[in-house]
């Protein structure tokens, strides 16, 4: 364990703001990036030099050992703005505990609590600014963790980079979508890195969806590796169905990433006496719902989307249709109570939000 002393974090302000150039309804999601990003080294096994400096690029060496062997992960979080302009992140100790758990499983060095926080509380408070008050907007908040080692053998790095880089998201375009139930490609097996956001992961998937996409979906569903019969995650969301008033989503286990919106929904199902169940659930029991017309709702859940809901599903060459998506009570409803939450709309009985002074 690494014990740091009070973070002291200097801070380097732009003297060339942007944010006059940004138009909150024209925003395209990750490619605007605020004025400042936050950076710390680890090098002799300590965090050192915490930064905030205008963003652009760093140099780096091409034998940075991230770019070849993978030792790169990272979050994704938001922070809201509300109608009194103050700004509140969402869960973001539960981003810091799960960017330890994947540097755990990759090797890597963690990053304790109080770097993590304060870069965090410092950087979205010297760029306030960027944070959309818009429905359904908010700033995307990129963390991430790479190897540093100059060095091409293979090792765990001894060096390490953590930044937080920050994006402006306008509201998310909810169209549902249109999906793929995969039977051949795989996304997580059993001991691998499927529960951890390793940057790998995403590098793996985007071939098999792209054959689908040239198929005409949007989307994969991956199933397990073994028999392709349980349905495990929507794309890099999580996944849920409503079958007959029942909220089922599979467990988390070693494919399946533990969403922090994935808990969220979970919890105000709860809240509001939905019966839920974390299990297994196969293809088979999908199609024979929808067959008996008892499956009512099906959707991906994730932090850029909160809810993405899911129009139809291909399996074996017949496509599914589901319920029209305005008719879905439960998954509507959760989308915009946790809209609510985090503009100040709804109580936060959680605690979930953190407020930027
Ligand atoms: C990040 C991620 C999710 C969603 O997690 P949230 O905390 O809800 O954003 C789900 N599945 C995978 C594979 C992911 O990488």
């Amino acid at each position: 364990m690494i014990t740091t002393e009070k973070v002291s974090i200097k801070v380097q302000q732009t003297t060339n703001s942007r944010v006059g150039e940004l138009d909150y309804n024209k925003i395209i999601f990750g490619h605007q990036f605020s004025d400042h990003m936050f950076l710390v080294d680890y090098n002799d096994g300590v965090w050192h030099d915490a930064q905030i400096i205008p963003y652009g690029p760093v140099p780096m060496s091409p034998a940075t050992s991230a770019l070849h062997y993978g030792q790169a992960i990272f979050e994704g979080m938001k922070a809201y703005k509300n109608d009194k302009g103050e700004v509140f992140l969402f869960r973001p100790y539960d981003n810091h505990k799960r960017i330890n758990i994947s540097a755990e499983r990759m090797a890597m060095a963690t990053i304790p609590e109080e770097i993590f926080m304060e870069g965090l509380k410092q950087l979205i408070s010297l760029d306030k600014g960027w944070v959309p008050d818009t429905d359904g907007s908010s700033l995307y908040i990129r963390p991430f963790i790479i190897g540093t080692d100059e060095f091409i053998g293979v090792k765990p790095s001894d060096n390490y980079r953590f930044y937080i880089i920050t994006s402006p998201a306008g509201k998310y375009y909810n169209a549902p979508v249109k999906v793929l139930v995969e039977t051949n490609y795989i996304r997580a097996v059993e001991g691998g890195v499927g529960y951890v956001k390793a940057s790998g992961n995403y590098g793996r998937s985007l071939f098999p969806t792209k054959l689908a996409q040239q198929r005409g979906y949007q989307q994969i569903i991956w199933t397990d590796s073994k028999n392709h019969r349980y349905l495990e995650e929507s794309g890099t969301m999580n996944l849920m169905v409503v079958i007959d008033d029942v909220l089922i989503t599979p467990p988390i286990g070693d494919t399946i990433l533990a969403g922090i919106t994935r808990d969220s929904v979970l919890t105000l199902a709860r809240d509001w006496k939905m019966k839920v169940q974390e299990r297994k659930i196969s293809i088979d029991e999908v199609i024979d719902a929808h067959k008996r017309g008892t499956l009512e709702e099906m959707f991906g859940t994730g932090t850029a989307a909160t809810i993405a809901h899911i129009a139809s599903f291909g399996f074996e060459g017949k496509d599914y249709e589901l319920p029209a998506t305005e008719g879905r009570i439960f998954s509507n409803r959760v989308a915009q109570e946790l809209e609510n939450i985090r503009k100040g709309k709804s109580e936060d009985k959680h605690n979930w939000m953190v407020k930027i002074d």
